[in-house]
């Protein structure tokens, strides 16, 4: 927290003039934004695109923003709109309870006589207004000072001030390191400044420290190492599972050669999907990975284990064997429905069009290249 002391003696000010030279002059053009300097903005047009930027980009946001404003021009209209309207046109901009938060705060800034309010504690009061967000429109459409912290000012701080906390708990320090830079003046144009920088100049994989307005002030650009910042926290070791899959084939070789597959339960992993019976290894990783097989050998009979092949899922990765069953005589229909209950005879010749998940597929190949 050095840097941030050194920041509070004097050179905050330094900072906050140099980034606001260089936004006059390198400022984004965005359909919701007010020119460079003029410390005000429409407070509907910040606050729509303010939500739609949440967990989106600025390109797939702007068609968005441009529909919108044309079909409901201010507040009052989004507030008189159909819920189910705004979220058809929302479609395609995800995380869904977004919309329906849009449609309540506007219905609930109609109710104020369309004027929202100034300050960001009057802002987080209206539905779905957490605190970035009030922060961004207080800043950028009412001038007021506020401390904005997005992503990309979340990584601008922590290589400005060499945060070395890892994230998540680093987020207070460089929270308080980007109070500590925040003009009192242009608190509006800072924060976009902020995100023009992050965006453009100090982007995550390759900061332009040589472009950039605040090399000389930066302490991860001093140390020479801008991309350790911000440290991210350490990835929990991924755990590993073991599980089988079922390879039971009727008249292999003949003109009725079929492979039995199962269709997967709806809810649970690879939900729905065709797919080879398996030993329950999926119930399993979502409770106790240490749980015995569900079976081993499923009909009586030889089996042989033809290989294994590797997946990584999400939160764990998985070696599944496949197993061979090498009956003398094949298995009636009845016994092979009694061992996997639900399935069904698929023609091996057209197994390419079962739409195998990835990791069944795999191990199919391990004994039917197709
Ligand atoms: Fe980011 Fe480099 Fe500028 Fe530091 S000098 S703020 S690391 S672009």
């Amino acid at each position: 927290m050095d840097a941030i002391a050194t920041a509070r003696n004097g050179e905050a000010g330094g900072i906050a003039a140099r980034l606001l030279r260089w936004y006059e002059a390198h400022a984004r053009e965005l359909p919701w934004r007010a020119a460079p300097g003029a410390n005000r903005a429409d407070p509907y047009r910040v606050w729509l695109s303010e939500v739609m930027l949440q967990q989106t980009t600025v390109a797939a946001v702007i068609p968005y923003f441009e529909r919108f404003t044309q079909r409901w021009p201010d507040v009052s209209a989004l507030a008189a709109a159909d819920e189910g309207e705004v979220m058809a046109a929302w479609a395609g901009l995800g995380y869904y309870a977004r919309a329906r938060n849009l449609v309540a705060c506007a219905r609930a800034v109609a109710a104020r006589g369309g004027v929202f309010p100034e300050t960001e504690v009057g802002l987080r009061a209206l539905p779905g207004l957490g605190a970035y967000t009030a922060a961004a429109v207080a800043a950028i459409a009412f001038g007021q000072r506020a401390v904005v912290v997005d992503a990309n000012v979340e990584r601008v701080v922590a290589r400005l001030f060499a945060i070395a906390t890892p994230l998540p708990a680093g987020k207070v320090a460089i929270r308080a390191a980007a109070d500590s830079i925040t003009p009192d003046a242009r608190a509006g144009d800072f924060a976009q400044a902020m995100m023009d920088l992050g965006a453009t100049v100090c982007t995550t994989r390759a900061p332009g420290c040589l472009a950039c307005p605040l090399a000389g002030d930066c302490a991860a650009q001093a140390l020479g190492d801008a991309l350790a910042y911000p440290v991210k926290p350490q990835k929990p070791a991924r755990p590993e599972r073991r599980g089988r899959a079922y390879w039971i084939v009727r008249d292999a070789g003949g003109n009725d050669a079929a492979v039995w597959l199962v269709r997967r339960p709806g809810r649970g992993m690879l939900g729905g999907m065709l797919a080879l019976p398996d030993d329950g290894w999926s119930a399993r990783a979502d409770g106790d990975g240490n749980a015995p097989l569900i079976a081993d050998r499923p009909l009586p009979g030889d089996w042989r284990v033809a290989g294994a092949v590797d997946h990584v899922f999400t939160h764990f990765a998985l070696t599944l064997e496949l197993a061979v069953y090498s009956p003398g005589v094949w298995a009636s229909h009845a016994q092979v429905d009694g061992a996997s209950p639900g399935g069904q005879w698929w023609p091996l010749a057209r197994l390419a069009e079962a739409g195998l998940p990835t990791l069944f597929a795999k191990a199919a190949r391990l004994v039917w290249p197709e």
